[in-house]
């Protein structure tokens, strides 16, 4: 009988993912779920990406691309960087990827060691410390306060930072909550990182342009570029061109570790598909008007999903600050039971009760470490978003006191 690898015994399947396909089986069965667990935009892909994807095929580019990634798309990966962010960096230190996930995955696998250390602030992205511990890795979550707005105070990443420390994760513009850390936030982790030269940092920048209220992103790397030689940053295209089904991600770092991705990407499934980096050049090399055009909708539907949210007695909501996820707080009602008498003894009994009751897919918040709250993605149909509100707001009131 087949007996999975010791390293798999405790890897769930991330939350996001199960939700998301659980949510697509109820549906299967005719039942009316509205589906706001998975983050993905909602927006076709742009014109030019497809056109840039049969420009491939019609120049007959369909054999092996070379692993680190297409010459066309590794130079317009370089020029994003000088575009949006103000980094010089020569091709030689970038490397496509089947989506920001495999980025992440080949950086651990190039440097994980058993109890190597990778300090993640909480709440963070389902993946960053599933990933890191199917390498050995050991990860160390350093709690946010939501009355910090979600951001990671700089004196309790230096506590976190011990000798076995390899890694510090940052994803900002933040996936649960959409914080997005300030100049000042910025340099003071710098500083600490300065004291700990054995320190890496994985900047994941994947959700850069999606800042709301006028707000621009800053990478680590504006406010200390001395730092340059220890941050990958993870990048692509999925999130802010609406291309997740693409699988094009990137990254950008020290030669060196680059040089160690690449092969264990070439260990793996070798270069990305010609097409979709064809499709994935021609979108960064257009002008940012879709992308502008899609951040206003978001923040549109930030407004509504957050205001919508605010009026349901027991939940609490703070304003995402980019990003396209609400993240409500559920404190006031766990311990309660649901009409249908379901015990709400945690968010993943209240995610779990909201979909069979009311059919809304959501994602506990403790699969991002930090309950109990639920994450909703608003990169839905506003009538999806309005009617998921309501769906709530009913479920809520039902519950029992
Ligand atoms: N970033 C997406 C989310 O948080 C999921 C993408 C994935 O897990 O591959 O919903």
């Amino acid at each position: 009988m087949f007996q999975p690898a010791k390293r798999l015994a405790s890897l769930p399947t991330p939350a996001t993912i199960a939700m998301a396909a659980r949510a697509r089986e109820l549906k299967a069965q005719g039942k009316p779920i509205i589906s706001l667990a998975l983050g993905q935009p909602d927006f076709p892909s742009p014109e030019a990406a497809l056109a840039g994807a049969v420009a491939e095929v019609e120049a007959g580019r369909t054999g092996y691309p070379p692993i680190p990634g297409q010459k066309l798309l590794l130079e317009a990966v370089a020029q994003k960087f000088k575009r949006d962010n103000g980094l010089d960096v020569p091709v030689s230190q970038i490397m496509v990827c089947n989506g920001g996930k495999q980025a992440i995955f080949n950086a651990f696998m190039a440097s994980l060691n058993e109890g190597d250390e990778v300090v993640v602030p909480a709440p963070y992205w389902v993946s960053y410390p599933l990933i890191a511990q199917m390498f050995g890795g050991v990860p160390v979550e350093v709690p946010c306060r939501e009355e910090d707005g979600f951001r990671p105070q700089a004196e309790a990443i230096a506590k976190a930072i011990t000798q076995n420390t390899r890694w510090l994760v940052l994803n900002f513009p933040n996936n649960p909550t959409g914080a997005i850390l300030e100049r000042a936030e910025l340099e003071a982790i710098a500083d600490v990182l300065r004291q700990a030269p054995h320190v890496m940092v994985m900047s994941d920048e994947i959700y850069e342009h999606l800042t709301f209220d006028g707000r621009h992103h800053l990478s680590l790397l504006n406010v200390a570029p001395d730092l340059a030689d220890r941050v990958l940053v993870i990048n692509g295209v999925s999130k802010a061109y609406a291309m997740t089904g693409w699988r094009v991600g990137f990254a950008c770092g020290p030669e060196a570790l680059i040089k160690a991705m690449v092969k264990v990407q070439g260990n793996s499934t070798s270069g990305i598909c010609t097409l979709a980096q064809g499709g994935a050049a021609a979108a960064l090399q257009e002008d940012m008007s879709g992308v502008i055009a899609m951040r206003g909708t978001y923040e549109r539907r930030r407004d509504m999903v957050v205001k919508a949210l605010r009026d349901i007695k027991g939940l609490s909501c703070a304003m995402p600050e980019g990003a396209f996820y609400a993240y409500p707080g559920l404190k006031a009602l766990i311990g309660k039971r649901s009409s249908a008498g379901r015990l709400l003894s945690d968010d993943v009994a209240f995610a779990e009760a909201l979909l069979e009751e009311a059919h809304i897919a959501t994602v506990p918040g403790s699969a991002f470490g930090y309950g109990p709250h639920l994450r909703l993605s608003f990169a839905a149909s506003d009538e999806e978003l309005i009617e998921a509100c309501r769906r709530l707001k009913v479920f809520v009131e039902q519950i029992q006191a």
